[in-house]
Order: structure tokens, then sequence, then C-alpha cells
């Protein structure tokens, strides 16, 4: 690495500790990984994926034998009996908006168990005072939350609220709340205790940042529908854009005409030339999400030798690619983010600023120098500029080049002098 970075000899040694500590995660990590690989490559095999699937459509899309197919590797993949997974969904919020509108009605109340949902849902749920913009609040569609307690989800809570709810919405992953991400125990918990109390309520799950950390899906723990984008860990670092909604086929089914149009549905929506991409970048996720756990687990052990509080902590399980860094001052958490763009493979030379975000409520500082605009499943570190500073690090397409970013990442805060903290 010193041949390559300005990394200092106690730095190397600080690495080299780190290594032979989490040496024994890793291995459990490569396990999970080569199990969702076979997986993988059952499910592609299974379905016969051929050559002429990889190249797509023009116009209406129908009869698009490409997409339609990697619709059905995916749904076998993760256990559910449907599923979109396309390159028109734009976001991984959009996504989420169109599972949302896709299923609720006026009337319906929405339950958040998972305390207030990722910044950017906030408009579409209309807690901002948006108005005009169509929001779900908007719609009719009533929302209630329920704040998770130091033990995780409230249970009592949930049976008590679901009767009169018509979704069980949980966000797996962190996201920017100072949280544990849910685990598939957690989830089943849930989705247990909510139909138990109300047998027709629609268990939904952001699984943005989970897939394929674990050798199954939320689907396959009671899930009714689940949702995620493809810049994040299903992608692969490969596909350039997309989400996909997986679940119950008639929940998906109504998500689909709200995606294109009531009466039209999942028929149309031509592929272009995003198939190739689209599917080799599944087959690789499972590979680069081992990638990306393996910084997090990495990076949470540097911190925590230089006496950041981080977390999940080196040795915990893993649900989500998000590590979290606390570092008590803007100036450090500026130092992270040059660092991590300074060791990007694109656009290295830029210096990421603070700046006002749309549908985050904070300023925002990101660093990502990124294949793919925005992607997180690549190395990037994102944080509201707020106290306690906390920086938000995922992704990693590579932990050789991820594990010299983060070991210069604490370098420059180590060495940050004591007047700019
Ligand atoms: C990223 C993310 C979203 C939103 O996805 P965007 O692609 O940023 O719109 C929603 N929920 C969680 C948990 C996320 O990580």
């Amino acid at each position: 690495m010193q041949e390559f970075f300005p990394v200092e000899a106690g730095m190397l040694e600080e690495d080299r500790r780190v290594m032979e500590a989490i040496a024994p995660r890793l291995a459990a990590i490569d396990a999970v990984r080569d199990h969702n690989q076979w997986k993988m490559l059952h499910a592609f095999t299974q379905c016969g994926v051929a050559a002429h699937h990889l190249s797509g459509t023009t116009g209406y899309g129908y009869d698009d034998a490409g997409r339609e197919r990697l619709e059905e590797v995916f749904s076998l993949l993760i256990g559910s009996e449907d599923a979109l997974y396309r390159h028109h969904f734009m976001s991984g919020t959009h996504t989420l908006a169109v599972a949302l509108f896709g299923v609720l009605r006026p009337g319906d109340t929405l339950l958040s168990a998972t305390g207030r949902p990722y910044d950017t849902l906030h408009g579409v749920l209309g807690l901002k005072g948006n108005k005009g913009q169509g929001s779900l609040a908007e719609f009719g569609v009533r929302y209630r939350e329920l704040a998770m307690t130091e033990e995780g989800l409230d249970l009592p809570a949930i049976a008590e609220a679901a009767p009169a709810c018509r979704m069980l919405y949980l966000q797996r992953s962190r996201g920017y709340a100072a949280r544990r991400a849910l685990s598939l125990e957690d989830i089943a918990a849930a989705a247990q205790t909510a139909k138990a109390a109300n047998p027709n309520i629609i268990v939904m799950v952001d699984n943005c940042y989970g897939e394929f950390t674990q050798t199954k899906e939320p689907t396959q723990c009671g899930a009714d529908l689940m949702a995620g984008s493809l810049i994040k860990n299903p992608g692969g670092g490969i596909a350039p854009t997309g989400g996909y909604i997986a679940g119950k086929a008639p929940l998906v089914e109504q998500c689909a005409h709200r995606l294109t149009a009531p009466g039209v549905g999942a028929e149309i929506g031509c592929t272009g030339d995003m198939l190739r991409q689209m599917y080799l970048g599944l087959y690789f996720a499972p590979a680069v999400t081992a990638e990306a756990l393996k910084t997090s687990v990495y990076a949470s052990a540097l911190f925590g030798r230089l006496g950041f509080a981080a977390s999940p902590a080196p040795q915990e399980d893993r649900n989500d690619i998000i590590t979290t860094i606390t570092l008590g001052s803007a100036a450090r958490l500026c130092a992270l983010c040059e660092a991590v763009q300074q060791m990007s493979p694109v656009d290295s030379f830029a210096t990421p600023e603070p700046a006002p975000m749309p549908g985050y409520d904070s300023e925002v500082i990101m660093a990502a120098g990124a294949f793919t605009q925005g992607s997180s499943i690549e190395l990037s570190c994102d944080a509201p500029m707020r106290p306690p500073y906390m920086a938000y690090l995922q992704g990693g397409l590579n932990f050789a080049a991820s594990r010299a970013a983060v070991l210069l990442a604490a370098q420059n805060i180590r060495k940050l002098p004591e007047g700019a903290i």
C-alpha cells in the first residue's frame, strides 16, 4: 500500500492488527457470499437465462423476454411470488413511493414501526407539510409511527395498533438514524405480531442496503412486499439505475399498475440496452455486497481502535452495509469525507462540501467518486451536518481499495491540528 499511497508506518501497524482481529468475521462474510452466489447461479440456470435475454426491446416493450426472465430470476432468488426489477425506477425513493401508492388507498393507515422513515420518504408521506405535491397524506392515507425502544421493535405496541392499520412498514437499514439495522428475526417477529392482531395487514419492508447481507431476504421471513434500489446492493455496482418491488403477486401487480398506468400494468416498459448490465449486476451482487460488508467491519474495527464510537461493532452480525462513525466535530467529518473522495477511482481530485439536498432536512456532505452517480454500493460517505457529526460510511466495490481509503481517512483525522477540531 505504501508504494502507492502516503500511509505512515504507525497506520500500517494499525492496519495489520485490525486485519488480524477481524479475520474470523471476514471468513464468515465469505461464507454468506458463497451461499448467495450458489443460490444466484442456481436461479440463473433454473430460469434458463439465454444469450438473447440480454438484449432488450424498444418502444412499448411488449413481450420483452429478457425483462420478464430477469424478474423471474429475482423472484426465485428471494423467494417471492412476483417482482418488478426494472431500470424504470429512478431511485430508491421512487421505488418505495410506487409501492406505497400502489397498495394504499384513501382511508388506509400506514404504521411505521421503525420510527420516522428515511429522510427522502418524508415528502412521499406528506410529513414535511408539503402541500400540492400529491403526497399520501393528500390522498387521505393516514400515518402513524412507533418509535423503536432500547430493545428494538416495540412488539406490544405493534399488536395494539395493527387492527386499525392497513400496512406495517419496516425500514430494515438504519438509514440516517442511530439504531441497529433490523435482523430477519426482528422482521419475522414484527410480521407475526402484526398478522396475529390483523390477518389482513400488509407487511412492507424498505430493504435498501439489506440485500445479500444474509442468506435470506425479508420476503422469506414474513414480509408481503419489499422494495430496494439497484444502485445499492442488488445492482452489484453494475446496474446503472433502477429499483425493485417484490412480494405477493396481487400486491406486485397493484404496484405495476401504479408504475405504468392503471389498466396497463407490467406488460410494458422497454429495456433498450439495459438488460445485460442488469443481469450482470445482479449476478455480481452477492460478491460486491460482501466486499462492502468487509469494508464495514474493517472501518468499525479501525475507528474503534482509534477511540471513535462505531456501529455496528466489528464482531456484530450485519443486516445492512452502513457503518456509523461518531466523529464529534464538523472538521473531522469533513476530513473523513475528503479522504474517501481522494481515494475514489473517479473524481479523486474533487473536494466534497456540505450543501442542501432535495429531500433532506439539513445540509448534507457526501463523498462519492463513483462510476455510477450517487451509487452507494460504491464506497461513499455521507452525513447530515448536525451534531454529533455522525458519518455514514457505506459500500466498497472492492475491499482492498476501500481498506486503503478507510485507512487514509483515519490517518487524515489523526493528523488534524488540535485547533482545527
Ligand atoms: C437509499 C435509501 C432510500 C432511498 O433511496 P434513494 O435512492 O436515495 O432515493 C430509502 N430508504 C433507505 C433505508 C435507503 O437506504
